[in-house]
């Protein structure tokens, strides 16, 4: 990444999306952030300078850029969206049954031979959630630990925060099925990694990108999906989560993982076998992002 040491008046580009970005965000403002220094950026600017007590200028500086994000670092969050529902200790029930699991004969998992989705998306959610907060990250969870909260709860949740004054980035857990109509055959084969971002937004697709590099670099033996021609997906749903993540004035960007067919035992055993790696991928991919977002 080339790094800025100044940005003024009618410059173009993708550092000044970010500005505009950060300053919508710390000043509570909703101008387009189309990447062109223009008379609303200006604006924006001139708010910023005199809400800090700076002389008004459209040449920002080194420090001054360093400022900004420093201020902004502090209002950046990271939703983090386990899919689906939890493990009800007391009623000792998966809350998304009969939906979101698997039995594979003979395995371990988590209850006897079966997969529920919800309770390993957890498990990766929480341990992404502990490692983002050593890193001093703000970081909060859109899902409960048991119930299969609604999309629409979730996303009101992190709608409250924009509402607050965040931004950032949203990261939805997910391992992929396929209809169980299909053969066993099918079902086993039907294995691999894909990412989802919502259509339109440049931002996302770059961590989207970054997600499923990383993914691949980390697991070059296994297959990498860039569409759904095999038979169903069962995320429509979990599509219309990125859809409504985006529109939040475009504060956050959000992606959606889906980390292996979980109606493949061969992918079931994977998924469960390599959760510190997928934990160090998700986190990773979020860093990235922050930092790209944060550092001139
Ligand atoms: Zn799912």
């Amino acid at each position: 990444m080339k790094h800025r040491n100044k940005i003024e008046y009618g410059d173009e580009g993708f550092y000044v999306m970010r500005l505009q970005l950060m300053l919508n965000t710390i000043l509570g403002k909703y101008i387009a952030q189309d990447g062109k220094f223009g008379p609303m950026t200006a604006d924006l600017v001139h708010q910023f300078q005199r809400t800090n007590g700076l002389k008004t200028n459209l040449r920002l500086m080194y420090g001054d850029l360093q400022m900004i994000s420093r201020i902004a670092r502090e209002r950046f969050l990271v939703a983090l969206d386990a899919g689906h529902g939890g493990y009800d200790k007391i009623a000792q029930k998966y809350t998304s049954a009969p939906s979101k699991m698997m039995f594979h004969e003979g395995m371990e998992f988590h209850d006897g031979g079966w997969f529920y989705e919800g309770v390993e998306n957890r498990i990766i959610a929480d341990e992404v959630y502990e490692r983002l907060k050593q890193e001093g990250v703000n970081v909060v969870k859109t899902y409960d630990d048991v119930e299969d909260t609604s999309l629409t709860a979730r996303t009101n949740l992190i709608s409250s925060y924009v509402q607050k004054g965040y931004f950032g980035l949203m990261a939805s857990v997910h391992s992929n099925a396929i209809s169980l109509d299909y053969s066993k055959q099918k079902l086993e084969d039907t294995q691999g990694f894909c990412v989802y971002t919502s259509k339109g937004s440049t931002m996302s697709d770059e961590v989207a990108e970054k997600h499923f590099d990383l993914t691949e670099e980390m697991f070059p033996e296994w297959r990498m999906r860039f569409d759904i021609v095999d038979g169903d997906h069962d995320y429509e749903a979990d599509f219309h989560m990125l859809l409504l993540v985006e529109k939040l004035h475009g504060r956050f960007v959000a992606f959606l993982q889906e980390f292996g067919f979980h109606t493949s035992s061969v992918d079931t055993n994977f998924i469960i076998s390599q959760r510190e790696k997928r934990i160090q991928i998700l986190t990773e991919t979020i860093l990235w992002y922050r930092d790209k977002i944060l550092t001139w």
